[in-house]
């Protein structure tokens, strides 16, 4: 689990509670992810690398630090991961921003196979192979589109990647550690498990539907 970040920050943790009420509607839902999002991209980029620049202030030179310039590219997996963009934007202004989409399939009778995912949307940033990569999806459930992003994103060339979901449980930990195990998780908690409808309990339900509204 040492690649496992469990942010325990007050301010995640309240907000987390809040996406989990039933009742909170749709666009505090949406605000709440957008928040806990930012919070999390705070967390996820605590090593970028640095370099020491002289700054004159009104009062003196300052010996400083400034980024290096690395890039981040953030992707989110459509749908839920969408609403964590605009939070993790607001801190790394100069991201590129990717999209795929990746969704389970469902068998005749509309149930879930947790292990079949079917890609079904990918657009990179042209010099992906030369940005840090920050996957993003509201939940790490099954681990199955996770997984396969993450397998996307290495077969494109990404340099890193990290994924960031705002909840998760064991199942989808394990699936990501086994098959990517240099692959850090960062995660505002860590939920029991899934239900036979493989949806996290508690969980916050749908969460494509408690963002835009859909159901
Ligand atoms: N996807 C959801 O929308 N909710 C879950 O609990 C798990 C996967």
């Amino acid at each position: 689990m040492n690649k496992v970040k469990i942010l325990n920050h007050p301010l995640i943790q309240h907000k987390i509670s809040i996406m989990r009420d039933k009742n909170t509607g749709s666009k505090e839902f949406r605000e709440l992810t957008a928040e806990v999002a930012l919070l999390m991209t705070y967390e996820a980029t605590r090593d970028l690398p640095m370099r020491e620049v002289e700054i004159q202030t009104p009062v003196a030179i300052a010996r400083t630090n400034i980024l290096t310039g690395r890039k981040v590219a953030l992707i989110p997996i459509l749908r839920a991961g969408l609403g964590m963009v605009e939070g993790a934007v607001s801190l790394i202004p100069a991201a590129k921003v990717g999209h795929i989409g990746i969704c389970r399939n469902n068998d005749a009778d509309g149930d879930s196979d947790a292990e079949k995912v079917n890609e079904y949307y990918c657009k990179l940033p042209f010099d992906i192979n030369e940005r840090d990569v920050i996957i993003m999806d509201l939940m790490l459930a099954t681990g199955g589109c996770a997984d396969a992003a993450i397998t996307e994103l290495k077969k494109a060339g990404a340099a890193s990647v990290k994924f960031i979901s705002v909840i998760a449980c064991p199942e989808g930990i394990r699936k990501v550690q086994t098959n990517h195990p240099d692959v850090e998780i960062y995660t505002g908690a860590l939920d029991s498990g899934l239900n036979d409808d493989l949806y996290i309990v508690p969980g916050f339900g749908d969460g494509g539907d408690r963002i835009f509204g859909t159901k």
